[in-house]
């Protein structure tokens, strides 16, 4: 039986989890499951799969939790100190599956012993990625790509040499307003940017994809996971979502990973990995889809991606300072407070302010440097937000 470990296991990509998990059962001793506000779902869950210890990020949610579980067996706790607690109890397998920088330090917890972490929270690599892959190394620990387009990238690299490679390309579908008139897009609603064309996932990364902050981001995890420089990577609108990620060699070569936009095959890659296994995924029918499309993005009609580059260039905290700006700006859209256009105008304005702080770019990245710049950033970001509305 092998011990595991969900963190965010309420949400879009720990559901999916669970769904494999669940299918086999008796394969899986179920450690700790983490969670928000869903504490019906936790609790469901945690007894189903009859976890050790379930934990809600929110204090405030403990006593409903409580009672759902008592007399179950399950422990409950609340808080992030407790998600932080339950990261210390030694596992084989650990998905980090909350969304925003909040899964930081769960992760690095669990690297610290040992455990292979299957990483779908992508803010970690965005704002950390050198202290967390660190944190990997120095504790024998392996970190495993979940986000399907690092998945598929990982896949296409397996008994390649790193000298043979020279780009990664990772997919975009365009998100929810690839057909848009630009001049459109500032009147974006949320109820509009919150609904994918391919996808069902969590809300915060489906309006990351309809203002290519996603895939901004994606481009920042895979400089820091494959450790490929920036020019090397390139960003394709695909809008059928079925190739997730191509390598190109130096024989001119590309190799393509195909397969249907479901989590539960980068997640299933992952949780078996080094092997592969059967997946209860559908498989396409390609002379039934016919035809696969790609064009470039429209740099212009997308500011994230520029500022990927910037941070991919500046290094140091700037990642930490996009990735909370880019947090902030998304609450203050979801908020009302601005508009869809206004979320890369913030990201940009914190960013001309902080970077140019004197020496930030070479403040070592630690967790105390990271966090401290995370919580400025916000701030920062915060009045940029003032300033618009
Ligand atoms: P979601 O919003 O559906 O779920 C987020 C989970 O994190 C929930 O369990 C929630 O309770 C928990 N959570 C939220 N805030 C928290 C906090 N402050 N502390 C602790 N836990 C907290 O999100 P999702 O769509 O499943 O995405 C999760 C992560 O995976 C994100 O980093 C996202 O970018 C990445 N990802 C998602 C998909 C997808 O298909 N949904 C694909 C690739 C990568
Ligand atoms: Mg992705």
């Amino acid at each position: 039986m092998r011990k595991i470990t969900l963190f965010g296991a309420t949400g879009s990509v720990g559901q999916s989890a669970i769904d494999l998990i669940a299918r086999d059962q008796n394969s899986y001793d179920v450690v700790a499951l983490t969670g928000g506000r869903n504490v019906a779902q936790l609790a469901a869950d945690a007894q189903r799969l009859n976890a050790d210890v379930a934990v809600t990020c929110y204090p405030e949610c403990y006593a409903e939790l409580s009672e759902l579980l008592s007399g179950t067996g399950v422990e409950v706790a609340a808080g992030p100190g407790a998600i932080e607690e339950a990261a210390a109890r030694p596992v084989d397998w650990a998905l980090s599956a909350i969304v925003g920088s909040a899964g930081l330090v769960p992760g690095l917890c669990a690297l610290k012993h040992g455990t292979k972490l299957a990483l779908a929270n992508k803010e970690s690599l965005v704002t950390a990625g050198p202290l967390l892959l660190g944190t990997a190394d120095a504790h024998n620990a392996t970190v495993l790509p979940v986000d399907s387009e690092h998945s598929a990238v990982f896949q296409a690299l397996v008994g390649e040499d790193m000298a043979a490679v020279e780009r990664v390309i990772i997919t975009a579908s365009g998100g929810a307003f690839r057909d848009w008139p630009a001049e459109k897009l500032a009147t974006a609603t949320l109820a509009q940017a919150s609904s994918h064309p391919n996808w069902d996932m969590g809300q915060r990364i489906t309006i990351d994809s309809a203002s290519m902050f996603n895939k901004a981001m994606e481009l920042i995890e895979t400089k820091e996971f494959f450790s490929v420089s920036p020019d090397m990577i390139e960003v394709l609108v695909h809008r059928e979502s079925l190739i997730h990620a191509m390598v190109g060699f130096h024989d001119g070569a590309l190799m393509a990973h195909v397969g249907p936009p479901d989590m539960r095959h980068a997640i299933g890659y992952a949780l078996h990995w080094p092997d592969r296994r059967a997946l209860p995924v559908e498989r396409l029918d390609l002379a039934k889809i016919g035809a696969l499309t790609f064009e470039a993005p429209d740099n212009a009609r997308y500011p994230a991606l520029a500022l990927a580059k910037r941070v991919m260039q500046e290094g140091g905290l700037s990642g930490a300072i996009f990735n909370a700006a880019k947090e902030r700006a998304l609450d203050g859209f979801i908020a009302g407070d601005i508009g869809f256009l206004d979320m890369a105008k913030v990201v940009a304005a914190t960013m001309d302010k902080m970077s140019s702080f004197d020496g930030l770019q070479n403040v070592e990245i630690t967790l105390d440097s990271v966090l401290e710049t995370d919580k400025l950033a916000r701030v920062r970001a915060g009045e940029a937000i003032k300033t618009l509305g």
